[in-house]
């Protein structure tokens, strides 16, 4: 047998054995946590040594079992509904053997032939369905972090461009920079006031305004920010609305927002990390109305997509605009090719050598299609207004919000008790939740009084889940009422 007929032989039946590690996995994965602490991992983790190799594969699998794959989160079970981890759809996973089987990589045309179109097509559709016009483009990124911060960049770029006639490739930052300020909601996520910090604006060019009714932006507010900036001699340069915030799935909104951004000449980007799987049911994408105002929008297909990390996209509405990340490398893309018509997206994104993720949504949309995923969304909204009334209903329970995509935030109160005191039972409850294994819930903290957390991405998690899920929390509180 030749060489490569042999690592081909190899290569079938190691994956082979690994799928048949990961079935094995599914099908006695029972509860969404082992309930394993860091203290109990750590020295089996620590002893492996990297001077001794496993003698096989099957030895290499009970290996990664034991300090791994039996206590990994299983964001697959119905009483899994802590964090924005959806479960994933299986088309996604059998593209994942190809993506990083024949490993292209998607800065040129030349490591990537073929997936560079595929790539630019899904951009294209995604595009359509948000109605950003003719001109819009956009690329695949490694999550809602790296797209939230290139939209940044290049609204800091496109005005210092446009109003100062400065280089700031060459120059470095202008003087006005420490003027600029982006104004977000006091509930959009932290990666905006991090892109902020790293593009040299620093942390303080953050403006947060105060959300209003159900924890969307207040626009009047807004403007009255804007304006008291501007009276201090300080420069708006975006305007970042949330479309789905972490917390409470609220939407800012986008209509008034998108209007404001066009009276001030700012920049409006859009984070529909989260709520972008809105777009994907006939119920419930009326909710993004005001998206197509948008300079940039964040999509993460990774959180709402029912596709596995990474999967994520950044998308502009003038496609020129994202030449304010072009960069030319002789031995990469020389400018010349871009005259042969060679398409290279390493252009448009911060990102050189990169996943060719597109094929997992390429997968989906053509075996499954846009709609079951549709219906996916709409069952999980349902859930969770269930879950809402449930809560709600129940006296033991103070239900904070009426959820407007899929999560809930809400806290245990059975016996009227002073903040503090319910901070520690709600903490208590979640934590001991978690050490059970048998649910994993989040918490969060609202205007310093600690809520638990539900976030509903599973569309196998029933109203059922929901009243067990409530039932343990209720033992678990009543057990610490007891001890305490
Ligand atoms: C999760 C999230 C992000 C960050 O996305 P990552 O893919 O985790 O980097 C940004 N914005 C919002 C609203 C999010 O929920």
């Amino acid at each position: 047998m030749n060489h490569q007929e042999a690592n081909i032989n190899h290569y079938a039946r190691t994956l082979q054995k690994t799928i048949d590690f990961v079935t094995a996995h599914f099908r006695n994965t029972t509860q969404p946590f082992s309930g394993i602490t860091p203290a109990d991992l750590k020295p089996a983790v620590q002893s492996i040594d990297f001077n001794t190799t496993s003698s096989s594969i099957d030895d290499l699998l009970l290996e990664v079992k034991s300090i791994y794959s039996q206590h990994a989160v299983a964001f697959h079970l119905p009483k899994y509904i802590a964090h924005l981890n959806c479960p994933v759809v299986t088309p996604s996973l059998a593209a994942e053997i190809i993506i990083s089987a024949l490993n292209s990589s998607m800065d040129t045309w030349d490591q990537s032939a073929g997936g560079t179109l595929m790539e630019m097509k899904l951009i294209d559709w995604t595009c359509e369905q948000l109605h950003l016009g003719a001109s819009a483009d956009g690329v695949f990124t490694s999550g809602g972090t790296q797209s939230n911060l290139m939209a940044l960049l290049m609204a800091r770029d496109y005005y210092i461009n446009r109003t100062l006639l400065y280089n700031v490739k060459m120059q470095g930052l202008p003087e006005d920079a420490k003027r600029f300020r982006v104004f977000c909601s006091e509930k959009s996520h932290f990666s905006i006031k991090k892109a902020c910090s790293i593009l040299g604006l620093g942390e303080h060019a953050v403006v947060c305004v105060p959300v209003g009714n159900r924890f969307k932006m207040n626009t009047k507010e807004l403007k009255n920010l804007m304006e008291k900036e501007i009276a201090q001699g300080n420069i708006p340069i975006a305007i970042v609305a949330t479309a789905g915030t972490t917390d409470f799935g609220s939407i800012d909104p986008l209509i008034e927002l998108g209007e404001l951004a066009k009276e001030y000449g700012t920049w409006f980007h859009v984070d529909a990390a989260y709520g972008c799987g809105l777009m994907l049911s006939d119920n419930h994408r009326y909710k993004l109305s005001g998206i197509e105002y948008a300079n940039s929008v964040t999509v993460d297909y990774h959180k709402s997509f029912f596709q596995p990390v990474s999967s994520s996209a950044l998308l502009v509405s003038d496609k020129d605009t994202l030449r304010l990340m072009c960069y030319h490398a002789d031995y990469l893309n020389p400018v010349e090719q871009e005259k042969d018509g060679y398409p290279n997206q390493v252009n448009k994104t911060i990102q050189t050598t990169r996943r060719f993720d597109a094929l997992k949504l390429w997968f989906t949309l053509r075996l499954m299609g846009k709609d079951v995923l549709g219906e996916y969304i709409d069952q999980i909204i349902y859930t969770a207004k269930q879950a809402a009334n449930m809560i709600d209903k129940d006296p033991d329970f103070e239900l904070l919000n009426h959820p407007e995509i899929s999560t809930l935030l809400f806290r245990y109160n059975p016996y009227s008790t002073e903040v503090s005191a319910l901070n520690t039972l709600n903490q208590f409850i979640r934590k001991k939740l978690m050490d059970s294994g048998k649910a994993l819930v989040a918490s969060t903290k609202v205007n310093n009084e600690v809520y638990l957390k539900f976030t509903l991405l599973n569309p196998a998690t029933t109203a059922k889940d929901i009243s067990t899920i409530l039932e343990l929390i209720k033992n678990i509180g009543n057990e610490y009422a007891r001890n305490n």
